[in-house]
């Protein structure tokens, strides 16, 4: 079953100045494991199937499918927690909560969705995992290169343990040798059985991918 599968997917933005086809009849599916990098120029349409692959928006017309489910079939709450549960979100500019440290921004998806604090040591060995030291994990993310903030941020995408990781530009703000490593880590996550979908500029940071979506004008232009 398909981690996520489009068929025939429309979405319309309705505005003053007339309606905007964001997507255009976008078919494809992504299955469990697969690393899937999706480009395109700008205004083609890539965050709007993120935000629906994210269960932060919904189809104007055709067939979503999360894990086989039918997206039209899901209420507001079950898509809200599909998306807590079971996806994890990785941004180009880290968005860690800057009033906590990089230990309180790993636990706080465990606390959002158990409504307790961690006593289980998680958050320590999710940051040990990607390479943060002991010293560092009191220290908020301005006290942090930009590449141990993005460390941080993949920690706490996989604080609830999701099968999707959704990366937005995740090489963005960071220089060649900390996306590098960055995507090291990725590829390492995907070889350990997790799906990654990602959109990138970068034609480098796509080479990590199993393939590439091009995506132009709210159409997909290859297989
Ligand atoms: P990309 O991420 O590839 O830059 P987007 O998905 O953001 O593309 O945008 C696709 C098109 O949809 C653009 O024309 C954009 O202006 C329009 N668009 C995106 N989001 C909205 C929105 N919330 N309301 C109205 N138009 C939008
Ligand atoms: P990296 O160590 O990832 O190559 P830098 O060279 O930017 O990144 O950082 C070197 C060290 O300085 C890092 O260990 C980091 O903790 C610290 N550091 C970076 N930026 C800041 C900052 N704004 N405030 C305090 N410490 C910082």
């Amino acid at each position: 079953v398909p981690v996520v599968e489009l068929r025939d997917v429309y979405k319309i933005y309705h505005m003053p100045a007339g309606d905007v086809h964001a997507l255009n009849g976008v078919t494809f599916s992504v299955m469990p494991g697969e690393f899937v990098a999706i480009m395109g120029p700008s205004g083609s349409g890539k965050s709007t199937l993120m935000n629906m692959i994210g269960c932060l928006d919904v189809p104007t017309k055709g067939g979503m499918y999360i894990d086989g489910r039918s997206v039209n079939e899901m209420t507001d709450d079950e898509l809200t927690i599909h998306r807590r549960d079971h996806i994890g979100f990785i941004f180009q500019k880290f968005n860690l909560i800057g009033l906590l440290t990089a230990y309180e921004n790993v636990e706080y998806p465990m606390i959002l969705r158990y409504g307790k604090r961690d006593d289980t040591g998680r958050p320590k060995e999710l940051l040990a995992s990607v390479g943060i030291d002991e010293a560092k994990m009191t220290h908020t993310p301005f006290e942090l290169s930009g590449g141990q903030q993005q460390r941080v941020a993949v920690a706490r995408a996989l604080a609830n343990d999701p099968a999707l990781l959704l990366c937005d530009e995740p090489t963005g703000n960071l220089d060649s040798k900390m996306s590098e490593q960055i995507m090291a880590l990725l590829r390492d996550l995907n070889t350990r059985g997790r799906t990654i979908i990602m959109v990138t500029h970068d034609p480098h940071t796509a080479t990590y991918a199993d393939r590439t979506i091009i995506i132009r004008d709210g159409e997909i232009v290859n297989a």
